[in-house]
């Protein structure tokens, strides 16, 4: 199975702190990976050293087969959007793609221009005059239509309205259906994540907590709900992901092939929601209301 991101021992320190360590990926092409974490986990950090703006501090990083922006080859096969979506303030929407037909191999000028008089933005108009989400759109646009192997996004719909939002996940959708492209994005939307992944990244304080097929995880949690429920006392094989306790329940994330039903608790299987909060959050969290 060819890979379209491999980590192996991946790590990125800034002075004295790592901003991602020991991360370890295989991604499979064709797929759309959602990556979540808390705000600092490393998702931007991880992100850009598979676009090649960082270079790691230990470990490597495969993105498409090579080494990330190692030549004109390698660049033409990942599409990068940062999450300050940037774009040349002086330059218009139609000088855009002429930069980006002139700077790719595999430019899609129709792809371009649809999706330009789609979103409604005018080729006339400078990208400086844009709001913060058209130029998000002109940004992605640019990402698309030079047809990369790889789409790597860094939070791409934070700054879009619901409808554009929806669009946007559409078209990566489609995309990625049609098995043209692999899409990586971070995102904190659960509900488009829903929508729209079906491969699972969950980072926590620089590390990878989780990561695999989405169809997969979920088959293999639980989350098991009762008045109180003590971990320790859990059937064997069942492994404890997280434990929320509230004044008035107890709720278990747990991995492992089936939960034996059981009195004491209330057993269901584990939503997308229910494994990026229990992975999310610390082994043991107690909510006070
Ligand atoms: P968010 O969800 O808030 O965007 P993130 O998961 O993308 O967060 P990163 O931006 O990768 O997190 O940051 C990971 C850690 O690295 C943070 O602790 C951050 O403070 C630190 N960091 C990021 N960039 C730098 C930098 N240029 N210099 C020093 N520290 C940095």
């Amino acid at each position: 199975m060819t890979a379209v991101l491999r980590a192996q021992g991946l790590g990125k320190r800034y002075r004295r702190r790592w901003a991602l360590s020991d991360c370890a990926l295989d991604i499979p092409a064709g797929r759309v990976v959602g990556l979540v974490g808390p705000n600092g986990a490393g998702k931007t950090t991880l992100l850009s050293l598979a676009a090649g703006l960082l270079t790691p501090t230990s470990g490597t990083i495969e993105v498409c087969g090579g080494r990330p922006a190692d030549g004109r080859a390698q660049l033409a096969k990942v599409g990068f959007v940062a999450q300050d979506t940037p774009t040349y303030a002086r330059l218009t929407v139609a000088e855009h793609l002429r930069l980006g037909a002139r700077l790719n191999p595999g430019w899609d000028p129709r792809l371009a221009r649809d999706r330009i008089r789609r979103i409604g933005l005018r080729p006339d108009q400078r990208a400086g005059s844009l709001s913060g989400g058209q130029r998000a759109q002109l940004a992605l646009t640019l990402a698309i239509a030079k047809r990369p192997r790889l789409l790597i996004l860094d939070e791409p719909v934070a700054g879009l309205d619901p409808l554009a939002r929806q669009d946007f996940l559409g078209d990566l959708a489609e995309a990625a259906a049609g098995g043209e492209v692999s899409v990586v994005h971070s995102s904190h939307l659960v509900s488009d994540l829903e929508q729209v992944c079906d491969y699972l990244v969950v980072l926590v304080a620089s590390r990878v907590r989780v990561a695999g097929d989405v169809g997969a995880l979920l088959a293999e949690h639980h989350l098991l709900t009762a008045p109180r429920i003590d971990p320790a006392a859990l059937p064997p094989g069942l492994e404890v992901v997280s434990v929320r306790h509230t004044d008035s329940r107890t709720t278990v994330l747990v991995r492992g092939g089936s939960v034996p039903p059981d009195p004491a608790w209330t057993a269901r299987p584990a939503d997308l929601e229910d494994l990026v909060l229990g992975y999310m959050s610390m082994p043991t969290v107690e909510v006070h209301r």
